[in-house]
């Protein structure tokens, strides 16, 4: 197939990952006899320096006509005295999710069979099995609500508001998502005590379970949790009565992430909470290093990127984790270009990768892994692909 994908480095440790995700595209297009045509363009502070704004007309006009975006990440301390509404986070970042209508943010976290260690959690919780998605609301709330500061700048006040419309829009994007991973599911792992065995068993004794949703809010304060909690049960009721639905107060899910993260399936929450939780869950898995995320809306392209920053404290360093873009990827090839059969090769590949050793520093335990350089990992990893 042919697909145009906009590339979008971004600042610190963007540019080096994303050159790895695009490596392994290449070697999908390879594999597979695809015709990716990739454009780069400038974003974020990068973008700042050479044309004065964080997200240029030109960048924007070619992410509205391409199939996907891949973006690496965006800021750094460079541009962190720009005024608020000129910092690459919020023109680039929050302006790309308003301008292309990407309201449904999917985070997806599990624990790799090869990296079991690297959860700080005890490996008795670990060994239960790790493997959830959080669908977050990404274009309403607090971040998107109106701000205001009192003339002595000494008050202030964000406003979080949210309609039906839009709860119910990420909430469909939840159930559905539930449904799909029910299809593949593999059988929970049977719990098991002391350390993890470094491949924890694929075959559980327990019955596959069956989807389930955990809507998270603080119904219990805020009156836009109360109309969240009331919009998701209608839908529920009336449109997914198949998938199992709960509800939580984020405080508690906060807590259960660390206590037993075997009991989520798909988490569905606000722009804010969403922004906390996944980055829980995202260290529960071991490293932010390993996290993709996808941004969808309405319209056929989506956003693709690693849900971390632009670390700018490893940034020419050369030893950034690319996997979390690697896998950005691969969820664009599954939802943006409906390329299942590739995406699956590629988490594979990964895997296999993992599987054989290969570590970057952030995921390199102790002294029992040495660790490669950003792209060798790549390398390692479009290597495995074309291998497979
Ligand atoms: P961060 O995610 O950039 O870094 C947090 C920690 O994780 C750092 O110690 C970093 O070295 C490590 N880390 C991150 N990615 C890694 C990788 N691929 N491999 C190995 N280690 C990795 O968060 P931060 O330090 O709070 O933010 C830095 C900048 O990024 C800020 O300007 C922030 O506003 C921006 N930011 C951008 C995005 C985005 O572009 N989507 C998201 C979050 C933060």
């Amino acid at each position: 197939m042919k697909a145009k994908i906009a590339i979008l480095p971004g600042d610190g440790v963007g540019p080096e990952i994303v050159a790895e995700a695009v490596k392994v595209l290449d070697a999908v297009a390879r594999r597979f006899g695809h015709d990716f045509e990739m454009m780069e363009l400038p974003v974020g502070g990068a973008a700042y320096d050479t044309c004065g704004d964080c997200l240029p007309e030109t960048t924007l006009a070619a992410c509205q006509t391409a199939d996907a975006i891949l973006l690496g990440a965006v800021g750094g301390p460079k541009w962190d005295a720009l005024p608020p509404e000129k910092r690459p986070e919020r023109r680039a970042l929050l302006g790309l999710r308003a301008k292309l209508g990407l309201f449904a943010n999917l985070r997806p976290a599990k624990v790799w069979d090869a990296l079991t260690e690297a959860s700080p959690l005890k490996n008795g919780i670990v060994a239960r099995g790790i493997d959830l998605l959080i669908v977050r609301e990404l274009t309403g709330g607090a971040y998107f609500g109106e701000k205001r500061r009192a003339a002595d700048g000494k008050s202030a006040c964000d406003t979080t508001p949210y309609s039906e419309r839009e709860i119910l829009r990420v909430a469909r994007v939840a159930f559905a998502a539930a449904r799909t991973r029910g299809e593949g599911r593999a059988p929970a792992r049977p719990c098991g005590e002391g350390r993890a065995p470094a491949r924890p068993c694929r075959e559980g004794r327990a019955p596959a379970r069956p989807p389930k949703v955990t809507s998270v809010d603080k119904a219990n304060v805020l009156e836009t949790s109360r109309l969240w909690r009331e919009t998701v049960t209608a839908l529920h009721a009336s449109e997914y009565s198949d998938v199992e639905l709960e509800h939580m107060y984020v405080d508690n899910a906060a807590m259960q992430l660390v206590r037993d993260p075997s009991r989520f399936d798909v988490i569905l929450t606000e722009n804010m909470f969403g922004d906390i939780l996944s980055d829980e869950a995202s260290q529960i898995t071991g490293s932010i290093g390993m996290l993709p995320s996808a941004s969808l809306g309405d319209a056929r392209g989506g956003l693709y990127e690693p849900i971390h920053g632009s670390a700018p404290d490893i940034a020419g360093k050369g030893i950034a984790n690319p996997i979390a873009t690697i896998l950005s990827a691969a969820m664009m090839l599954r939802h943006s270009l409906g390329l299942a059969a590739e995406a699956d090769a590629v988490d594979r590949a990964v895997s296999d990768t993992l599987a054989a050793g290969v570590r970057t520093q952030d995921i390199a335990l102790g002294n029992d892994h040495a660790a490669v350089s950003t792209s060798e990992m790549g390398n390692a990893i479009s290597g495995a692909l074309l291998r497979t």
